[in-house]
């Protein structure tokens, strides 16, 4: 076993590296280092799939499981050690299921279809990207049969962010939450709305940054073994669970958007920073699904963050910073920061509104992946689907169909994890409130840490040892349902809509 985990480090040493450099890419790197850095990355993972697909993981792995029937052949070893060695199988086949010329076609298309699609997004004419998604489109489908499946074959690219999760599955739990959720939408939008216009000043973007570091430190980040930087696009990167990097943006018109970015980014890397040390290197030091990882960044922002007990221990700091918000009380403050506003682009849209684009795109990705959509009808059923979960219609396809990147690095199956999150996170957070006695008082008053210890326990820890849906099974002993989430929802903007 011992051997076997030291192979699987030496790979994890290669993919620390290799974040480095996106990390870096992200951040400092200068404009014309961009296609130098391509190349090292490129070589990088090169070297890293050559190590995972070579013969000395496969031999080693074949002491403890039969790499074809995935019977175990070492009879002595622990439940964890068999998991482990089941995820190594698993990863093992999904890489070697795609031969190289093909795996070298996708990376080129992958590259030629991002451009096209930046270009397509500036000009917001689809038809100049269509040809690229097209083909896109046709290998991700010759992915699916590549890595097999039992039911649809957008199964097996939803497998990559869910393990265990299918069309299916993921139809039947965004069917509960459709006629919930469009529902409270059409209430809140006849009820009387909320004045925000406090929150449209300027504020000085240096305080942006302290305030945010305050929270992000109280909330449980370890900064010890964290760091932040600015970037366009805020995200989390670890590189072992002493070291993981977030990023913020900032801007003075826009108080709310850098301070919950660093808060959702903070969730991430708690999460990060909470994986089993021990294990790094094997399945067991990663993260459950991308779906798992968004719960908890959106527990900490929405569930916590935007909460009327986070904000009873948090608007005196704030206004420490910006004494022009010295006559906001907590009641006004909790209603600003919680407008619901439809919204056309996804990542501009509130807690309420986010599941619904979330859904848009599993309807027409499914479709596109089970199905036989023709490439130039896609934008027309982007905005019948806007039209049916929304009302509105895009004035073009920019704020349509060309909002998101996903398509274009090839992320068919990623979108329904960040709808995922926000139900595996209601679901954890109902657990929470039932075994951390006086959870919201103690919010209120800023002490973070028995949520934040809570957390480490019941879901970082585990890493992979569980599949999500059983992650969430065990930690609540209820099957995964929508419900816990329409109910956070209904009761917070039932109140705050006054409805
Ligand atoms: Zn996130």
């Amino acid at each position: 076993m011992k051997q076997l985990k030291n192979i699987l480090l030496d790979i994890k040493k290669l993919e620390s590296a290799a974040s480095v450099l996106h990390w870096d890419q992200e951040t400092y790197m200068p404009e014309g280092g961009g296609d130098f850095r391509a190349e090292v990355l490129a070589y990088l993972s090169l070297m890293g799939h050559q190590m995972a697909t070579g013969q000395k993981l496969k031999d080693e792995l074949s002491r403890h499981i039969d790499y074809n029937s995935g019977d175990l052949v070492n009879i002595t070893l622990s439940n964890e050690e068999k998991r482990l060695v089941e995820l190594v199988r698993k990863d093992l086949k999904k890489q070697v299921a795609l031969p190289d010329d093909f795996v070298e076609k996708m990376s080129k298309h992958t590259s030629a279809t991002q451009q096209a699609w930046i270009k397509a997004r500036k000009e917001k004419d689809f038809s100049a990207y269509a040809p690229f998604l097209e083909k896109m489109i046709k290998l991700k489908k010759q992915e699916a049969e590549y890595y097999g499946y039992e039911d649809k074959p957008y199964d097996a690219l939803l497998d990559g962010f869910e393990p265990g999760m299918t069309t299916k599955r993921v139809a039947a739990l965004f069917g509960g939450l459709k006629e919930r959720l469009v529902k409270l939408v059409e209430e809140i939008n006849s009820a009387k709305q909320i004045d925000d216009a406090v929150l449209q000043q300027s504020f000085n973007t240096n305080e942006q940054w302290k305030f945010g570091m305050k929270i992000a430190e109280a909330i449980g980040l370890n900064m010890k073994s964290a760091r932040q930087d600015v970037s366009a696009h805020p995200f989390t990167i670890g590189l072992h669970p002493e070291d993981v990097r977030i990023t913020t943006r900032l801007n003075d018109k826009m108080l709310l958007s850098g301070l919950f970015s660093t808060i959702h980014e903070s969730g991430h890397a708690i999460y990060e920073q909470g994986l089993p040390k021990e294990q790094y290197g094997t399945p067991l030091g990663e993260a459950a699904s991308f779906g798992i990882h968004e719960s908890q960044s959106r527990l900490w922002e929405n569930v916590i963050g935007r909460s009327k007990e986070f904000w009873t221990y948090a608007l005196p700091l704030l206004k420490e910073h910006y004494p022009q918000l010295k006559d906001v009380n907590v009641a006004d403050w909790y209603r600003m920061i919680n407008v619901v506003r439809p919204s056309m682009i996804r990542v501009e849209s509130d807690e309420v509104y986010y599941s619904l684009h979330i859904m848009l795109r599993f309807d027409v990705e499914s479709a596109i992946i089970n199905g036989d959509v023709n490439v130039n009808d896609i934008p027309a059923l982007w905005n019948e689907k806007m039209k049916e979960y929304f009302g509105i219609t895009p004035k073009d396809d920019a704020e349509g169909v060309l909002q998101d990147v996903h398509w274009s690095f090839g992320g068919f199956g990623y979108f329904p994890s960040y709808a995922m999150g926000n139900l595996y996170g209601a679901q954890i957070m109902e657990q929470a409130e039932k075994e951390i006695p006086e959870l919201w008082k103690k919010v209120s008053k800023g002490e973070f840490l028995p949520l934040k210890n809570w957390l480490n326990e019941k879901v970082h820890t585990h890493g992979r040892f569980y599949d999500p849906e059983d992650l969430i099974k065990v930690i609540s002993g209820e099957p995964l349902s929508a419900d816990p989430f329409m109910k956070y929802l209904e009761k917070k903007y039932k109140e705050i809509y006054k409805l």
